[in-house]
């Protein structure tokens, strides 16, 4: 199954890469106001080059000098799916390219579906939406404030 993973990420200003195994690379997203359960959130993300897949484990500190210099924890990380139900699952590399993503999650902290929209076709910087969907793992609390550390260490970003 492929795999997601989000960094929390505390360069310039703090924010959280949502990156997706697709097509052999991690697709990458920065979103500055970090991943809701709540689906009236719309968050923004912005569309970032590609990581290897092999970065999904990394954490620790970027050093000084690099680009995106500063500390980077493991915010949460699963498998995911893309088939939703369908009789015939579009590829997730076909909902792409089309801009419209429909997965499930299964983290330890994100879980159930969730959609990223893209939002604007021809603007160099590719802008996305990340929007939960409705299911029973909706929640209206704070995910970010309720669980802010690791969750391979504990490593804390202050
Ligand atoms: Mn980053």
């Amino acid at each position: 199954m492929p795999k997601f993973v989000v960094q929390k990420h505390k360069a310039r200003s703090l924010h959280y890469d949502f990156r997706l195994e697709i097509g052999g690379v991690l697709k990458s997203w920065a979103i500055p106001k970090g991943p809701s359960l709540n689906p009236k959130d719309k968050r923004l993300a912005v569309e970032v080059e590609d990581h290897a897949i092999s970065y999904m484990h990394f954490e620790g500190e970027i050093p000084e000098g690099q680009y995106g210099a500063g500390e980077v924890i493991i915010w949460d990380r699963g498998d995911y799916t893309f088939d939703n139900n369908k009789s015939v699952p579009v590829p997730v590399e076909e909902q792409y390219n089309n801009g419209v993503i429909e997965i499930e999650l299964k983290g330890e902290k994100l879980k159930g579906k969730f959609r990223l929209i893209r939002t604007r076709w021809r603007e160099k910087t590719q802008k996305w939406l990340l929007i939960k969907e409705y299911d029973k793992f909706i929640s209206y609390k704070d995910i970010l404030k309720e669980k802010p550390g690791s969750i391979v260490s504990i490593r804390r970003i202050k």
